[in-house]
């Protein structure tokens, strides 16, 4: 049966997943995808994500050619592979470069969900561990933006020992005195919460983004007896495991107070 929505064109509206209420497309793009009528924050891309955060024109990617890999073998997973680079038009679950924020030369990692999940395999790990060392080499803060369902299962081992060399690059960033915030967007969960999306000097969660060790799906089929609201950024802010709870339209501002403050050498 027809709705009374079918007329609509489906690039005009857009409907909160939250709210259901129907949105104008071209409003939302200028809320910065936030739902005007209940604040629900929608998921973006990394290229809205880009266009929201740095200053114009200022973004140059890197890493930008390293291959697709499927170092176990694993069946159909080359052909998926090659699918999420078609569709997000990212060459992996990351998306990896220079730019300035506000003025301030930073290096900057993005996540995308679309890719597979945004899950970290051997090539979102070596991207990550590239940002922090080109951060070093180049005396430039790192920001990240975490979006993930964890480690890539394809990947198995692999994706796991991403874990580590991740986190031994944000702690060489560190040692050499560099800053490094992370930005939680939702979701953030698995090996990618485990590693550097908590090992932020500063770590920022956006309102309403869930995030935890565990996901959903392995909650339920572990059947732990957890309460839904524990992984939302606003328990884990609470509880003193996030510095910030920003709204998105307050974000790029604090990420500029944030570059500003530490190269004042308060930081
Ligand atoms: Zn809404």
């Amino acid at each position: 049966m027809a709705s009374p929505n079918d007329d609509i064109p489906p690039d005009l509206w857009e409907e909160c997943k939250s709210c259901h209420q129907l949105l104008y497309a071209k409003e939302l793009a200028s809320e910065l995808w936030v739902c005007s009528k209940c604040g629900h924050h929608m998921r973006l891309s990394v290229w809205q994500r880009l266009e929201i955060t740095v200053d114009p024109g200022t973004f140059t990617e890197t890493e930008g050619d390293l291959p697709l890999v499927d170092p176990l073998g694993f069946p159909d997973y080359m052909p998926k592979l090659v699918q999420a680079r078609a569709k997000t038009h990212m060459n992996e679950a990351v998306l990896t470069g220079t730019a300035r924020l506000h003025g301030h030369r930073i290096g900057l990692a993005l996540m995308d969900l679309a890719f597979i999940g945004g899950s970290m395999g051997w090539v979102v790990g070596e991207k990550i561990t590239r940002l922090m060392e080109r951060c070093i080499a180049e005396r430039r803060p790192a920001i990240v933006f975490c979006a993930s369902g964890g480690a890539r299962m394809q990947e198995s081992l692999v994706a796991l020992m991403q874990m580590p060399k991740t986190a031994g690059a944000v702690g060489r960033l560190g040692r050499a005195g560099l800053p490094y915030i992370s930005v939680l967007t939702d979701p953030t969960y698995g090996g990618v919460t485990a590693s550097y999306a908590f090992l932020g000097d500063v770590i920022i969660a956006e309102k309403g983004a869930a995030m935890g060790f565990a996901g959903p799906r392995v909650v339920e089929v572990t059947k732990m007896n957890l309460r839904p609201e524990v992984q939302t950024a606003e328990f884990q802010y609470r509880h003193g495991m996030i510095d910030l709870l920003v709204e998105r339209a307050h974000l790029r501002e604090l990420l500029a107070d944030l570059l500003d403050w530490f190269q004042a050498g308060k930081g």
